[in-house]
């Protein structure tokens, strides 16, 4: 992946870079979209180039990438192997360029690098994660003795899927959880290592899915793929309707899920990441025991207290007496199910872990891929939701502060001159949510502490009482609780930076004692800032991981809710332009500078390109650096210079002078 090759891409340029054929694919950078930065145009232009199966685009350095719901002839190695290596701007936009870029920034600067991958649920987060981790292990040196840990990263995606996928409305595969991955290299940029970090598992989908969903694939996947005599070891039927926790929703065959054929692929990836027999055996016996458990039922005895139902499968354990209701019984069986499933999910993301690690004590660089659950609405919005789509908000602030917002003080504090550009700060609505005291989720902690009083009812009229009067939260008023009576149910609404969606309290404070009382305080914990979680672990924080590395930006957007193949909705598409703050990305990049290095470093690197400056600079950095770049030709309006740093409006002009190593 060394060097450029910008001449081996001059086919695909002729393609696309022409000027000739720009109304035909549009343009595959809006920041040169001529005067139209209007929303039509960039919409337009988006469409044009979707019709030509062109789904990537780019502003600046950021991706824009539009679901085609249908398999395209571009992720071949022959693809890969055209972008290694070559300008970021050479080529028609790719994921691989992205990718590219991001590794060879890495090597040339020896820091570290994130790709944060955004977008609603179904918009193309996981695909466009998998085609990165498949372009590093693909592209990047190998040696023979690394070739297993590569496999290993590659294989951890399937495994990882069957157990954390499911189908929801939104997407046949759907991720039920956040993923965040670090791909590690050594100095010589080999990819040696891995790590994943998961987080907020959706557990309650094991025991409960909502109409037209399914439960997690893996279950699907070892009842209709799993060989005879595994499923007779583990006393399983091969058929999905025997399971009432596979069943409920009568959705086990999905036309675009074949569960046999990922049987296969998910049984042989566990023995690349060093599965034994006995591990497997003992993952498949508690999966099989959580299908089991689900299929124990419950009967009232004359005085109303559960026993087991004559037909179950456990009906040795019936000599036990149980003081619970059936609800009761029937609660605590579906709290287990979860329970087990959830210590399964971490063990599974530790062992493979595990696999992936690389020893070697030596300096490595690592680039981070984050792709999580995306931002959804259904028709009822419970508590998983709300923890989901609380997370995307906590993303797009941190994709403001890290671009729109930051970029704008940089200028300021450089003493560039600058027109500011307007835009939605959603900090008001992640503020409503988890401020200390006084946000939702400290509503709900409150009434947590209250065992035996506090009902999710109560929860929801304290959150009218504190929360009343928010501009991005709305409810049917203390006043009606007559209505809310009669619909027996209680529900708010929020207004998110992607939409509004209406919660239902059902089951809030519930699940909240759960497991995933301790699981928000992790995405606080993972995505917060010291502010809202005081304790040292906060640390640990995937904020702070990722605010300790160069940004990289993958916006996906949904191109149809059907999941139709080639179908553009100008809608929906709008929407999501709107509220990624596409627009107002492109106006800061348009009129701001697409790079900027302190003096020193600009200096350091770039000194041997002007005989005034090599080896030895001895006056101040910034007279340096404007000597270096007049002898280089920079024009007047392709830089400025800053307080501390140089600005350069266009990666082109940095290229050119990278380029100016090799002459
Ligand atoms: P969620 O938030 O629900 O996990 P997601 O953003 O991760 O959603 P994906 O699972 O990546 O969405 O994509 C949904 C489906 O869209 C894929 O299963 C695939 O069918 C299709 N798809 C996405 N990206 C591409 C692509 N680049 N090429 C072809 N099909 C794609
Ligand atoms: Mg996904």
């Amino acid at each position: 992946m060394q060097g450029h090759k910008a001449q081996g891409a001059q086919g695909q340029l002729d393609m696309e870079g022409a000027l000739t054929a720009r109304d035909r694919v549009g343009i595959q950078d809006f920041v040169l979209l001529d005067t139209h930065t209007s929303e039509t145009a960039f919409l337009g232009n988006l469409k044009k180039r979707f019709s030509e199966d062109l789904i990537y685009t780019y502003i600046g350095t950021l991706l824009v990438s539009v679901n085609p719901y249908k398999e395209l002839d571009i992720y071949s190695k022959k693809q890969m192997d055209i972008y290694m290596g070559v300008n970021f701007f050479e080529l028609p936009p790719h994921i691989y360029a992205l990718a590219d870029n991001a590794y060879h920034t890495m090597m040339a600067e020896a820091n570290n690098h994130f790709i944060l991958i955004s977008g609603e649920s179904g918009a193309g987060k996981t695909e466009a994660s998998k085609k990165i981790l498949q372009y590093y292990a693909v592209s990047c040196p190998s040696t023979t003795l690394l070739d297993s840990v590569r496999d290993r990263m590659l294989v951890s995606n399937p495994v990882l899927e069957a157990f954390g996928n499911a189908k929801t409305l939104k997407n046949d595969n759907s991720s039920r959880f956040g993923k965040y991955m670090d791909i590690q290299f050594d100095i010589q940029g080999d990819a040696v290592g891995g790590h994943i970090l998961s987080y907020l598992l959706e557990k309650s989908r094991v025991v409960h899915q909502n109409h037209g969903e399914r439960n997690f694939h893996i279950f699907y996947q070892l009842v209709e793929g799993g060989e005879e005599d595994l499923l007779h070891q583990l006393g399983l039927e091969s058929n999905c309707q025997h399971y009432s926790y596979l069943v409920q929703d009568e959705c086990a065959n999905v036309t675009s899920i074949n569960d046999k054929n990922d049987w296969k692929t998910v049984r042989n990836a566990l023995s690349v990441i060093d599965f034994d027999e006995s591990d497997i055996q003992h993952l498949f016996g508690i999966i099989a025991s959580v299908l089991h458990l689900g299929n124990v039922q419950f009967e009232a005895d004359s005085k109303g207290y559960a026993t087991l139902n004559k037909n179950t499968e456990l009906r040795w354990v019936s000599t036990v007496l149980s003081p619970f209701t059936v609800d009761h019984a029937i609660y605590a069986r579906n709290a287990l199910a979860k329970a087990i499933y959830g210590r399964t999910f971490t063990w599974l993301v530790n062992k493979i872990n595990d696999s992936m690690e690389n020893k070697e004590p030596s300096r490595k660089t690592v680039i981070g891929l984050l792709d999580i659950y995306g931002f959804e609405v259904f028709y009822v919005n419970s508590f998983e939701q709300f923890c989901i789509n609380y997370c995307n908000e906590k993303l797009q602030q941190l994709f403001i502060q890290l671009t729109l917002k930051s970029e704008q003080e940089e200028y300021e504090a450089e003493g560039i001159g600058w027109e500011p550009v307007q835009f939605f700060n959603n900090k008001i609505i992640c503020d409503l949510v988890e401020e200390k005291h006084r946000g939702i989720i400290s509503v709900l902690d409150e009434e947590c502490l209250r065992p035996g009083e506090a009902t999710d009812f109560t929860f929801l009229e304290k959150l009218e009482e504190k929360m009343g009067s928010h501009p991005h939260f709305i409810t049917h008023k203390l006043s009606d609780k007559k209505i809310r009576k009669t619909l027996d149910r209680g529900d708010f609404r929020l207004l998110h930076y992607a939409g509004e969606v209406t919660y239902c309290v059902v089951g809030f404070i519930d699940k909240n004692n759960d497991m995933l009382y301790r699981n928000i305080k992790d995405v606080n914990k993972l995505l917060g800032d010291s502010t809202t979680d005081p304790r040292p672990s906060s640390l640990l924080g995937l904020t702070d991981i990722l605010m300790s590395k160069e940004p990289w930006y993958v916006r996906c957007l949904k191109s149809n809710e059907s999941k139709q193949p080639g179908r553009f909705d100008d809608v929906l598409v709008r929407h999501q332009v709107k509220y990624l703050g596409l627009m107002e990305h492109l106006r800061v990049r348009r009129a701001g500078f697409a790079y900027r290095r302190r003096y020193e470093l600009f200096l350091q690197r770039y000194k041997p390109l002007c005989p005034a400056t090599w080896p030895h600079w001895r006056g101040v950095a910034a007279e340096g650096v404007e000597v270096l770049v007049q002898h280089l030709g920079y024009l007047p309006d392709e830089y400025k210079m800053g307080r501390t740093k140089i600005f350069i409006r266009h990666p082109r002009t940095l290229f050119a002078t990278e380029d100016a190593f090799e002459v």
